[in-house]
């Protein structure tokens, strides 16, 4: 992604800890060439972004962890020449939700591969995820594994603690990632609130704030996925007690 952080992040902890290591980008065009492009560059890692993570999932020798049940990586190691791949979008949301306190239920508007990972890991947390997108075609992977998924047309809402956005919808664009009213209904029986857009006030951020409710963006979830993910390049040779600071510190810039 061409607005990444994630160069400055892995850059900071590696320089702070005399790694020599470098995180640069490469713009993927065909997922089908994740693995060729890895060897060809002789990477020792790399993290996969939209709209690759499935790819990923595929070019790998081993998943481990969650990722399996998420059936997307966005972080890969490589491990003598075998390609071990992870998701650590869906434990880093967990740990970027933990200041909300306990949470009974939540509603994740959108269904694509960021919805899937945060719905397998909510669930996996005792946090019942319900899922509501825009249009039905992705709600098959949902169904297929025990979520309850409504397109905009089949859903009555019900109260919800946290409301999720993971939608593209404010990213680049000035929208709402649901119908105004049904937000604004939604959101005066909920708890609290994030979006996994960073770097932004979104709409939906706007209206969640009006309704005084307490929020977040996706910085916290970028980050802790993202000290997951050096931790892992650094094959868990340094703890992520040490790196979560560092790391940190690197929004600072
Ligand atoms: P996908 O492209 O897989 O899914 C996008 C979803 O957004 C679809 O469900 C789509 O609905 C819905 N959507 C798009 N536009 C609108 C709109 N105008 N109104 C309502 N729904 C809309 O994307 P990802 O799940 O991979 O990523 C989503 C976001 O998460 C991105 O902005 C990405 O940057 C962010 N992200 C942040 C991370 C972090 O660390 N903070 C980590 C990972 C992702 P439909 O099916 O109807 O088209």
């Amino acid at each position: 992604m061409s607005h990444s952080r994630s160069p400055l992040m892995h850059n900071h902890v590696f320089k702070m800890l005399g790694v020599n290591s470098c995180y640069t980008r490469t713009h993927l065009c065909d997922g089908s060439k994740l693995r060729e492009i890895f060897f060809a560059k002789a990477l020792s890692g790399a993290n996969i972004t939209v709209p690759h993570k499935e790819a990923a999932f595929e070019a790998c020798d081993e998943i481990r962890g969650l990722a399996k049940e998420i059936g997307a990586v966005n972080t890969i190691v490589n491990e003598n020449r075998r390609l071990i791949g992870y998701n650590t979008d869906a434990d880093g949301f967990i740990a970027a939700i933990q200041s909300f306190g306990p949470l009974r239920n939540a509603l994740i508007l959108g269904a694509g591969g960021t919805a899937k990972a945060l719905a397998t890991v909510l669930r996996q947390n005792n946090i019942e995820p319900v899922i509501l997108n825009r249009s039905a075609n992705r709600l098959n992977h949902f169904i297929k594994n025990g979520f309850q998924a409504f397109s905009w047309d089949t859903f009555t809402p019900d109260s919800y603690d946290l409301i999720i956005n993971t939608t593209s919808a404010g990213l680049s664009d000035d929208c709402l990632p649901v119908d105004a009213s049904l937000l604004e209904h939604l959101l005066l029986s909920a708890r609290c609130a994030i979006d996994v857009i960073y770097g932004k006030e979104t709409p939906f951020l706007r209206e969640v704030k009006k309704a005084n409710l307490p929020f977040k963006d996706g910085s916290d979830m970028l980050l802790e996925q993202g000290i997951l993910a050096n931790y892992l390049f650094m094959h868990g040779l340094i703890s992520t007690d040490i790196i979560r600071p560092i790391m940190k510190e690197s929004f600072l810039y």
